[in-house]
């Protein structure tokens, strides 16, 4: 019997230090696509919509549609926008009967209800699915990712590319991982680290060379190691007042290679801290802006 596999999207960059809220109606003017309507809207599109959609037929799934929702970056979310797209997904995935779930998420999204909002999407499926169905969400770069998100996801596969343009091969990926756990050929768990650091750990594009790419080269050649099925570097966002702000690594891993996972976000995060003078500033590096704070100094703390 195919497997029926809840397809659906939620994404939004909040900057919480905006005071412009992002309303349901925000989201209709840009993307709001309920049920059946993802099929002609975003079949053959290079982006994670289009990819699931191909996995889906290359895998044999019926999909079972959720919604596709994004919007532009803006302030936190209103209980309404939140409650009605999160609530459409977790409904679809009730009456689904689901046998995984793929998820294109960004990763940073805060409504005023919830601080980690994926954190909370993920947790309510969950809650609907239970622990041996396979949910994977693919992320931005530039996500703040949450312990409480990986808890409830078997992987997170986020972009590694800026400007963003493997959304496709992402979503490609996670729901290869899903079609291997369906078949009972791997049994992904997510393991999330967070370096002590706020400051995003990016360097511009990746088009042009530097400690983000290097990051993003070893962290994909992790991924060859035994056990490891996914190794996902999120940047972070800078702009929003949240505990969890700020770079992470995240790792799926098989149940026998969590030291693995560890070691390899270990090794990401060391680096990641050894370079940190390498991050793109417009204003100095880490260690300078440090200095001149202890210093008392004239100028402002600014790390962005
Ligand atoms: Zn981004």
């Amino acid at each position: 019997m195919p497997s029926r596999v809840l397809i659906a999207q939620f994404m939004h960059e909040t900057n919480t230090f905006s005071k412009l809220s992002t309303t349901l109606e925000d989201y209709r003017r840009q993307r709001l696509v309920e049920g059946e309507g993802i099929v002609p809207n975003f079949t053959g599109t290079r982006n994670e919509l289009g990819g699931f959609i191909d996995a889906a037929k290359l895998h044999g799934w019926t999909p079972v549609w959720g919604i596709a929702a994004n919007t532009i970056p803006s302030g936190p979310l209103t209980r309404e926008a939140w409650e009605h797209i999160s609530g459409r997904i977790v409904d679809a995935a009730r009456s689904g009967n689901v046998n995984a779930v793929c998820l294109s998420l960004h990763g940073a999204m805060v409504s005023e209800t919830e601080d980690d909002a994926e954190g909370a999407l993920l947790e309510a499926l969950r809650g609907v699915v239970g622990p041996d169905v396979p949910i994977v969400a693919t992320l931005d770069l530039h996500a703040n990712a949450t312990e409480r998100m990986a808890r409830n996801a078997n992987a997170l596969v986020s972009y590694r590319t800026y400007p963003h343009v493997d959304g496709y091969e992402r979503a490609v990926q996670a729901a290869q991982l899903v079609e291997d756990a369906l078949k009972g050929r791997k049994r992904p768990r997510c393991l999330l680290v967070q370096p002590a650091m706020l400051k995003g750990a990016d360097h511009g594009r990746t088009t042009q060379p530097g400690i983000m790419r290097d990051l993003l080269a070893r962290a994909e050649a992790f991924e060859g190691q035994p056990g490891l099925n996914v190794v996902s570097i999120q940047v972070g966002f800078t702009w929003s007042d949240i505990p969890w702000a700020g770079p992470s690594i995240a790792v799926s891993h098989e149940p026998g290679a969590e030291d693995a996972a560890r070691a390899a976000a270990g090794a990401l995060i060391d680096e990641m801290w050894a370079r940190r003078n390498e991050f793109s500033s417009s204003y100095r590096s880490i260690d300078e802006a440090v200095e001149a704070a202890r210093a008392g100094g004239d100028r402002p703390l600014v790390l962005a």
